[in-house]
């Protein structure tokens, strides 16, 4: 399984982009960034994208992604994958004819470059080749974290959360996982905001890292450009041989 980085910050800043992983040239998990990251061709592959939530640092991409397959008379459609609540987050906020248009009609109904589906929340379900299981985390806005396998290696993928139980529990009971993809937003001095907009300092990561399966490698990615460099040197004390920050535009093979 290939892991592509398109963005690995959780927000944006000059050429750091938010948060957008491609699974196998195929499947998006996120899509704070798109076009920023791919060439054309490389976006007409995409055939889906799971989202986490509908914030904008990890739908932005997804927006203008639309917007390439529609001037480029794409013959297929991006299909937006999520729990219900952030499919109708994105009807209602975003690809609403009024933030966005809406490019579930465009160019025409029959032949639209948007799609949506919705997810089953903890319930596995088949996109493209991958198997995909939505847990619900903890965040401010409707957000699940995701486990993603293709039958013979996964991975977790937490979304946005502060700390959370039920992704790890989960993970925990399952076999051919090979990493966690965990955010982290801020340092530790910041706790008190990341505790009100719901993410994880280096401290806080250094105790959900008990409720994961243990022992596996844990790559971080969604810390915000501006404290970077301090979040990162936080990060490196909890246990460098496990913890592993995401480098963007890198390619992991699991
Ligand atoms: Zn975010
Ligand atoms: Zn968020």
């Amino acid at each position: 399984m290939k892991i592509k980085v398109l963005g690995v910050y959780g927000s944006e800043g000059q050429g750091q982009r938010p948060s957008a992983f491609l699974v196998n040239d195929r499947v998006l998990v996120d899509a704070g960034t798109v076009p920023g990251a791919l060439n054309v061709e490389e976006q007409r592959e995409i055939e889906h994208a799971l989202l986490s939530h509908a914030h904008l640092d990890h739908i932005t991409g997804l927006a203008f992604l639309t917007d390439t397959l529609a001037i480029t008379s794409s013959p297929r459609p991006v299909i937006a994958a999520s729990i219900a609540p952030v499919v109708e987050d994105l009807k209602k906020h975003a690809f609403n004819d009024s933030l966005w248009p809406d490019f579930t009609t465009i160019p025409t109904a029959r032949n639209a470059v948007l799609g949506y589906r919705t997810l089953p929340e903890e319930v596995e379900s088949r996109v493209g080749e991958l198997w995909v299981t939505p847990i619900g985390v903890d965040h401010t806005v409707p957000a699940v974290g995701f486990l993603i396998h293709d039958g013979e290696t996964g991975f977790v993928y937490s979304g946005d959360t502060g700390p959370t139980e039920k992704l790890w529990e989960t993970a925990r009971g399952l076999r051919g996982l090979k990493v966690v993809l965990v955010e982290t937003a801020f340092p530790n001095r910041l706790d008190g905001l990341a505790r009100a907009s719901k993410h994880l300092t280096p401290a806080m990561l250094g105790r959900e890292m008990k409720k994961m399966p243990p022992d596996l490698p844990l790559w971080i990615y969604h810390i915000k450009p501006h404290f970077f460099e301090e979040t990162a040197e936080e990060l490196q004390k909890i246990d460098p041989a496990r913890i592993h920050i995401l480098e963007q535009g890198k390619t992991y093979t699991l």
